[in-house]
């Protein structure tokens, strides 16, 4: 058995000691006030303890990890009907590259990068009475918090400034590959996006994936099959054109998003969120990815 509160203690002061922390997001200008110190990190195990250090209880904006959540929900509603409209392919472009979807005719690569996130807001927004509110309750539900909300101001933000995601829902909707008007699909997706959460409220969210499919309720949501593809999805494209290097050096599914968190685990053992909200050039946590580096390497426990 590791200490794993004495672990998280030694990242936590080498991650509040560095002098390189990447860059804060600013294409939403409303993701460009935050706090570039902010540093959180949190470990849940699968038998349900918890260690934390930091800004972990400090809720910020999910962004791209909000699309593993829209995805398990979209899985469980339509089942593999998903795939006949995402594939399952590493894109090693990054998450707003838009050519290849049109080289592909409209399937894009994978349901992790924006345009795959868009067809997958699709089908939400098709197969939820209430899109919106029915997918803020599974999520408050699945982390058994009632707190969890949208921030308009960020969904608003990037309503306005979010040029690409137009561009990849008019692709898509060109190709036939979104049945709802771009206008509906996009004000889901930023929403989602939106979602604000802590580093602790995410380790309960991803408890699923790490445990079968059964949330922390012990209500099944999707199959073990279901969650086995999910966390090879998060491992071969949850870091777009750094997915390999995500791999190779922290060895563990996982997902990141542009507001600076990320989220990994280990299947049967523990779930992991950091947040440190300056990226490195991919958009990924630079401290983020160093910390969960260290800690792989420290416990030797990856999937690897
Ligand atoms: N909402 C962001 C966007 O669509 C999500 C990107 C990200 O977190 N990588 O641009």
């Amino acid at each position: 058995m590791h200490d794993y509160q004495a672990l998280l203690e030694v990242l936590y002061h080498d991650a509040i000691k560095a002098k390189n922390r990447g860059s804060i997001a600013t294409y939403i200008p409303e993701l460009a006030h935050i706090d570039i110190n902010n540093f959180g990190i949190h470990l849940k195990t699968i038998d349900g303890k918890d260690f934390g250090i930091g800004d972990y209880n400090k809720p910020f904006s999910i962004q791209s990890i909000s699309k593993v959540l829209a995805l398990s929900k979209a899985m469980e509603l339509v089942g593999d009907a998903v795939w006949k409209r995402v594939d399952v392919e590493p894109s090693g472009n990054p998450f707003n590259f838009l050519s290849l979807l049109e080289i592909e005719n409209g399937i894009p690569r994978n349901p992790l990068i924006n345009s795959g996130a868009i067809v997958i807001a699709d089908i939400l927004v098709s197969n939820l009475k209430n899109p919106k509110e029915d997918f803020l309750s599974y999520i408050k539900m699945i982390t058994n918090d009632d707190s969890i909300s949208y921030n308009e101001s960020v969904a608003k933000s990037e309503q306005i400034t979010g040029f690409k995601n137009y561009a990849a829902a008019n692709l898509l909707k060109s190709f036939k590959n979104l049945n709802n008007p771009v206008d509906d699909v996009l004000d889901f997706y930023f929403h989602q996006c939106a979602i604000e959460m802590s580093c602790s409220q995410l380790s309960k969210a991803f408890y699923l994936f790490a445990n079968k499919g059964k949330c922390l309720q012990n209500k099944l949501h999707i199959s073990e099959q279901q969650a086995k593809r999910i966390n090879a999805l998060m491992l071969t494209c949850g870091f777009y054109d750094e997915a390999g290097e995500f791999a190779f050096k922290v060895g563990l599914p996982g997902k990141s998003g542009v507001g600076g968190g990320i989220i990994a685990l280990l299947p049967n053992h523990f779930i992991i969120s950091v947040w440190s909200p300056g990226l490195n050039k991919k958009g990924n946590s630079q401290l983020g990815m160093h910390a969960l580096q260290q800690f792989t390497t420290h416990t030797k426990r990856s999937i690897f």
